[in-house]
């Protein structure tokens, strides 16, 4: 009986999907129109955006590696156990040995690894056109950040290792609490203190484009007036755009390069992004599943320091004691290395969240298309599967296209968005290819706006809706 139901069912459900696939036929096909966005860049764009992003594949591993081998040092030479006893000796009182020995340690490594950083952060960024910073722009902002990092980080440290002294054998539980509390109030604090050390907030200048935004965050229940525009110009080219902050500091901003390099529809389709993660509660529920990380996290770094450090080797007396601490940070660091895969896997479930709120909000597929394009400058258009879930905290070019073909086809069978070609306006090309200065000048009307004619013969519409916000050079030509 329970088989024949199952039975009819299956048979049931069959005709329902052919029946539904005769009626979903389609004005263009989302395949071709994506491999028609794809084309938009030109084989040298490909290659460069391939490298810089396969880069950092074994850059993501070489920096740890370096931290790696700093910390055995400090472990074989006999510095740390001597570092700790000096300052026990001196500073008695056990939470500031802690943040003394965090402090020389953490600064120390900083100049030990500061070639590599170099190399990162200024030369590479600089080799592949990203960067818009002389020597002394970059090397302020890397001692801020330091100076920033080795505050917050020596205040965090001395507090774990204060719950690990006193929760001994259940820290791990304890300190989770702890780091993601900790986390929870930087990031509150954040856009406030530190974000304005590094760029300048600006309320967006009066538009069409601003209102249109603002429609979109308040239709969907964002109690936004304003958005921020950071000049992410004194740094590099490149677009971006951010929720930061948590609870009542939760904001929207985008950056100058974004207004600079995207046509309205773009720029619409990714703030419709940046919403969605907004609306979505993505700050809470990203804590919420790091605590599962980093709980999982601690425990297997308790016992790996535990095993390691048997015997008091290396003169570590337990995992409280301060001289441990360059194993106890390499311990957990080699585990979240190991952990990559998963870190990326959550981001990337909130990403692609994102942007399927954002396609259905501002309802700007090509504007999506476009800013996927664009991203390529740090990030790979058509990894292999394997390389999209190790590697990708966000979904790759290649998928987000393909999403935004998909919705702009099936909504163009509803009739809800206007029927036009399926892949990119005529004569589209990124700015990176072209070095047209400016791409809106290329132009096209995203889909629902004066619909009737199309898109590629009216320029003018959409740059009547530029604001004109920065005096930055032009993407195509970095100011060093
Ligand atoms: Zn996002």
């Amino acid at each position: 009986m329970r088989l024949l139901s199952l039975a009819a069912f299956t048979a049931a459900f069959a005709t329902a999907g052919s029946a539904m696939a005769t009626t979903t036929a389609l004005p263009f096909d989302p395949d071709v129109a994506t491999r028609e966005w794809l084309a938009t860049m030109d084989p040298e764009a490909v290659a460069r955006s391939n490298s810089y992003f396969e880069g950092g594949y074994w850059i993501q591993f070489v920096g740890p590696l370096i931290g790696f081998i700093i910390a055995f040092a400090f472990l074989q030479t006999g510095f740390a156990k001597h570092l700790r006893a000096w300052l026990e000796k001196r500073v008695k009182i056990y939470f500031f040995v802690v943040i003394a020995f965090a402090l020389v340690y953490t600064l120390i490594g900083s100049v030990l690894s500061f070639g590599w950083d170099y190399w990162v952060g200024f030369v590479r960024e600089h080799d592949y056109e990203l960067s818009t910073q002389t020597f002394a722009q970059w090397f302020t902002e890397y001692l801020q950040g330091a100076g920033i990092g080795l505050l917050i980080g020596s205040l965090a440290i001395g507090l774990l290792y204060l719950i690990i002294a006193v929760a001994k054998k259940t820290w791990w539980i304890w300190g989770t609490g702890f780091a993601i509390a900790f986390v929870a109030v930087i990031g509150m604090l954040a856009p406030v203190f530190i974000s304005p050390i590094f760029n300048d907030y600006n309320p967006m200048p009066q538009s069409p484009l601003r209102e249109s935004v603002l429609q979109i965050a308040q239709a969907n229940g964002v109690p936004a007036n304003d958005l921020m525009v950071y000049d992410r110009s004194r740094q590099t080219n490149s677009i971006s755009a951010n929720v930061s902050g948590f609870g009542e500091t939760t904001r929207i901003s985008l950056a100058d390069t974004l207004l600079q390099r995207e046509s309205p529809g773009g720029v619409r389709a990714v703030l419709g992004h940046e919403i969605g993660h907004y609306v979505l509660q993505h700050t809470v529920s990203l804590l919420i599943m790091n605590t599962l990380l980093i709980v999982v996290a601690f425990g297997l770094a308790n016992f790996l320091f535990n095993l390691l450090s048997k015997d008091e080797r290396w003169g570590i007396r337990s995992i409280a004691d301060p001289a441990g601490m360059p194993l106890f940070f390499s311990v957990l660091g080699f585990i979240f290395l190991l952990a990559t895969p998963i870190s990326n896997n959550i981001i990337r479930f909130h990403e692609l969240q994102a942007d399927m709120f954002g396609l259905n909000a501002a309802r700007e597929p090509d504007g999506f298309a476009e800013s996927a394009i664009l991203l390529s400058e740090y990030r790979k258009m058509e990894p292999t599967p394997f390389e999209e879930w190790f590697f990708y905290d966000h979904p790759s070019g290649y998928a987000r296209i393909h999403m935004a073909m998909t919705w702009k086809a099936h909504h163009m069978a509803l009739g809800d968005i206007p029927m036009g070609p399926g892949g990119p306006p005529d004569g589209w090309r990124p700015d990176f290819v072209t070095g047209v200065p400016d791409p809106r000048a290329v132009g096209y009307t995203p889909p629902g706006e004066e619909a009737a004619t199309p898109p590629a013969e009216q320029p003018a519409a959409t740059t009547t809706e530029t604001p004109a916000t920065t005096t930055e050079p032009s993407p195509a030509a970095p100011s060093n």
